[in-house]
């Protein structure tokens, strides 16, 4: 019998990875049916959890929590709301954060959130408001029994002089009580292996889950990237090239690209994958699915009633 190892990825289902799902809040209508559909096609998956995004500014707050709200009263989901710091007052903050509770919501994302003049303006703590991620960190810790996410730079923060002071930065979120950090999004996978070892060896014990956006549009992750100080590697731009105006190559390269990389992580040891799904569901689905997850029924029913 043969003693070569099969690669992880190619185990079935892929020995136990899990995957959880990020979308943001709707603005209209339209949106809202996307969302949904999306929130349908990849709930029978059965994610670890999914997460809303909060707007910059806290622009989208009742919408977050809406979104939220009703992933807990129609789906088998367990929703992960981000709360950020920006533009509230504590006693606004820890009102969102009893509301969460009492909605049945047990995880939150807790975020700095970007400077209320837009990425690379200065950011300006509420007077009366959180100051740092840590501060909302120990905030919601005391508030409920929540499970407490953080955000984690493998490329550094763009305000973090030095990929050890965004590190010391991270420890402190898991001193505040953090459980698990989530990672901007990044292509280079020995970034984030890099990353993680700097983290063990300074003695953050979480776990530290990457997070892996499908290029659902080449232009506009490539400017996300510039914003967030994420890097594109030129052979990930070369990949891309010339296919401005032919949407169905681009969709299978894009679904290439990203499962090349997520089973490179499986393979390295990687046992939880987060999509930044964009609220679509295909590249993910694909990329699930050639990982080894297939939809249960379970995980399907409930939401079937949702998307009704
Ligand atoms: P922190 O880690 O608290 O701090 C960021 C930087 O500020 C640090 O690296 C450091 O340079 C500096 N800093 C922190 N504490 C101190 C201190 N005590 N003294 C001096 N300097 C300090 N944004 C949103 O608006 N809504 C979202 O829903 C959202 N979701 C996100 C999800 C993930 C997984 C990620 C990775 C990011 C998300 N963001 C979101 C973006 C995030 O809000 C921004 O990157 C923001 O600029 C930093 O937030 P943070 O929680 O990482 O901040």
């Amino acid at each position: 019998m043969s003693q070569h190892k099969l690669p992880v990825s190619r185990l079935p289902g892929s020995a136990g990875v899990s995957v959880s799902f990020e979308f943001f809040p709707p603005k209209t209508p339209e949106m809202e049916t996307t969302l949904w559909e999306a929130v349908s096609r990849l709930a029978p998956l059965s994610p670890a959890f999914v997460s809303v995004t909060y707007g910059a500014g806290g622009s989208t707050r009742e919408r977050t929590h809406a979104t939220v709200k009703r992933m807990v009263d129609e789906t088998a989901l367990k929703p992960a709301a981000h709360l950020t710091c920006v533009a509230a007052a504590r006693t606004e903050v820890n009102e969102i954060i009893r509301d969460y509770w009492a909605a049945g919501v047990r995880h939150i994302v807790a975020l700095r959130g970007d400077p209320a003049g837009g990425v690379g303006s200065r950011y300006e703590p509420h007077p009366e408001g959180y100051h740092w991620s840590t501060d909302l960190v120990t905030a919601v810790k005391a508030i409920g029994d929540f499970q407490v996410s953080v955000a984690a730079y493998p490329e550094r923060h763009p305000e973090s002089e030095t990929l050890f002071a965004d590190i010391a930065m991270l420890k402190r979120k898991v001193d505040a009580g953090a459980d698990r950090a989530i990672t901007q999004f990044f292509f280079d996978n020995d970034v984030f292996f890099r990353y993680l070892d700097v983290a063990r060896a300074a003695g953050i014990d979480i776990p530290i889950v990457p997070g892996i956006v499908p290029v659902q549009n080449f232009k506009q992750t490539a400017g996300f990237a510039k914003r967030t100080g994420a890097s594109i590697p030129a052979w990930i731009a070369r990949r891309f090239e010339g296919l401005e105006d032919d949407v169905a190559t681009r969709r299978l390269v894009a679904a290439a690209v990203c499962a090349e990389q997520v089973v490179d992580l499986i393979d390295r040891g990687v046992t939880h994958i987060h999509f930044y799904t964009m609220n679509r569901a295909d590249l993910v689905y694909a990329v699930c699915h050639l990982i080894g997850l297939r939809p249960t029924k379970t995980a399907a029913s409930p939401i079937a009633v949702a998307a009704a």
